[in-house]
């Protein structure tokens, strides 16, 4: 299990960031991308957009942007009809068991 998954497990959504180069680290990574500096880890905004959303029998399905770079994949507690690319939601769940998973609430716009 890496930082990301094992902050997951406790329900902390971070993110590693490089303070070499000054910029997030995404997809998660031990190290920068960029100058392969060993990286930092913080928590992110759950405040995020909706890109876009798919159904899938009964439950709604949508990828999030957070802070206009980190996009996720998660379970929106909505009907489709109320929701649309565009609109806030926030992060309201994570957890990790044996698969990162992500939970997404409306935010009243
Ligand atoms: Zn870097």
């Amino acid at each position: 299990m890496n930082k990301f998954e094992s902050e997951l497990k406790t329900g902390n959504f971070v993110t590693s960031e490089c303070n070499h180069c000054n910029r997030v680290v995404w997809p998660p990574s031990d190290y920068c991308d960029n100058c392969f500096q060993k990286v930092s880890w913080r928590k992110i905004s759950k405040n995020g957009t909706i890109i876009e959303l798919s159904k899938k029998e009964n439950d709604v399905f949508c990828i999030s942007e957070f802070e206009n770079k980190i996009r996720i994949m998660g379970k929106l507690d909505a009907q489709i009809d109320m929701a649309k690319p565009g609109q806030r939601v926030k992060l309201s769940k994570c957890l990790f068991n044996g698969k990162n998973r992500f939970f997404f609430s409306l935010e009243n716009n």
